[in-house]
């Protein structure tokens, strides 16, 4: 058996974290078993699906490394959710409902007074052909319910394990409006059927539908998938993440300058065994990948993770990697520069200020205390920079200067780059050159 699994957004809004994380972990899954990964784009709501959506969600999984073997759009596959309606409706198992919102709120808050469970009473089941004949002429159109069986339905989840929902305490779910929209339903069960879906992975606000939709499947004479509930996310202070999804969209992250890889590393070890650290590669994350590993309680998504992991992948990055990127920005100046500043980076933007420290022009900072010591370095400074000169020249300053730690190193630094922190020295003087760093030990800016 081939595994094949999906990933099924909705274009009515930007990925977020909360989301792409599901579809992470159906691509690691995937991956992991040699399996295919699905992109099903759930576009029923033909209202609120916009193809620009559509386009952003296509950007944000190229631009993770999430690639996908087939894609589909479910506002192409109506004719066959009308077929399974139709075998639905055949079968007894779809039955016409035309009671109004208002209507069945009502019920509700009678059902709710009297300590009674607010489910659908199914008073349509009882119509007679007259009484619907009267309510259609009324102008009434029906929506569409699924009868339930009313049953305890129970599958094994991957993420879970064994899992049981009691379809006799919910509502017969409305799978077509009275517009003839389809709602999210159906058209899944239908699409995981046709597509072959062995797995369906998602979030764990799936799981009472799931004892519908199992009982769906069955009602199609399809055998279900398996399915895996995994935890959604809450935010660093345990709340959920919804109230601030906008500002987490991923997006949001690309423009914020945060690393891709750093990104599916977070997200696909927020909530493991796993440590909290940068994979090699999205493949490696997914060589690692299993259900063992996601603990049951939600997963913690703090920002400042994420900001720890993107530097620990620029810290790790290769030249090659780094070049292109580098020259986009006008900071390539040379391999031993990127292996200068790596370590000093949140974000790789950040390139551009040490580039400018190495390569462009620093007002040196030297306060007046510490002249005596700028003075022996100027006049000390090697006559060829290598990455032995940085020793050479704090040993003979402090000889001559009797200046020390960071009374020695501290003034120097200030003097060569302008700043308090920042990448070795040892590295960054041979980068700085000989000339310029005469000129900004003589207090020049240079
Ligand atoms: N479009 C649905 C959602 O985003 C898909 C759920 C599913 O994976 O079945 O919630």
């Amino acid at each position: 058996m081939t595994v094949r699994v999906r990933f099924a957004p909705s274009p009515t809004g930007r990925l977020h974290v909360g989301n792409i994380r599901t579809g992470l972990i159906n691509w690691l899954f995937a991956r992991a078993q040699g399996g295919q990964f699905v992109l099903r784009i759930d576009d029923t709501d033909l209202e609120r699906s916009t193809k620009e959506y559509e386009q952003g969600i296509e950007t944000d999984l190229t631009w993770l490394g999430m690639v996908w073997d087939e894609k589909h759009s479910q506002s192409a596959r109506f004719p066959l959710y009308r077929e399974a309606m139709e075998r639905l409706k055949a079968a007894g198992r779809l039955y016409p409902c035309y009671e109004t919102g208002e209507e069945l709120d009502r019920r509700r808050k009678v059902q709710l007074s009297r300590g009674q469970p607010p489910v659908y009473d199914r008073a349509a089941l009882k119509l007679t052909e007259a009484e619907r004949a009267a309510l259609e002429a009324e102008g009434r159109r029906p929506h569409w319910r699924f009868r339930l069986e009313g049953k305890r339905v129970k599958w094994e989840d991957l993420a879970r394990g064994a899992c049981e929902v009691d379809t006799a305490s919910m509502s017969d779910p409305v799978l077509i409006r009275e517009d003839g929209a389809f709602l999210y339903t159906l058209p899944s069960v239908v699409d995981d059927i046709d597509m072959a879906i062995t797995h369906v992975i998602r979030g764990e606000d799936h799981v009472t539908n799931t004892g519908a939709q199992i009982e769906i499947f069955e009602a199609l004479g399809a055998k279900s998938p398996q399915f895996a509930h995994t935890t959604l996310l809450v935010g660093a202070d345990g709340e959920g993440l919804s109230k601030r999804l906008g500002s987490l969209s991923i997006m949001d992250l690309r423009e914020g300058g945060y690393e891709p890889l750093a990104i599916v590393s977070h997200l696909a070890r927020i909530g493991t065994s796993d440590p909290l650290e940068p994979g090699e590669s999205i493949e490696a994350l997914a060589a690692a990948f299993t259900f063992g590993k996601m603990a049951r309680h939600p997963g913690r998504y703090d920002q400042a993770d994420l900001a720890r992991l993107n530097a620990a992948v620029l810290h790790a990055m290769d030249y090659s990697q780094a070049q292109p990127r580098l020259a986009n920005l006008g900071a390539d100046l040379g391999e031993l520069f990127w292996l200068a500043i790596r370590a000093n980076l949140g974000l790789f933007s950040g390139a551009s200020n040490w580039a400018r420290v190495v390569g462009g022009t620093v007002e040196p900072l030297i306060a007046e205390e510490d002249r005596p010591v700028i003075a022996a370095a100027l006049d000390l400074l090697p006559a060829e920079l290598d990455g032995g000169s940085w020793s050479v020249l704090t040993n003979a300053v402090k000889e001559r200067t009797g200046a020390k730690g960071k009374g020695l190193f501290m003034p120097l630094r200030r003097a060569l780059t302008g700043l308090d922190h920042g990448p070795e020295m040892a590295m960054l003087l041979p980068l700085i050159g000989r000339e310029k760093a005469a000129r900004r030990l003589a207090g020049e800016t240079a």
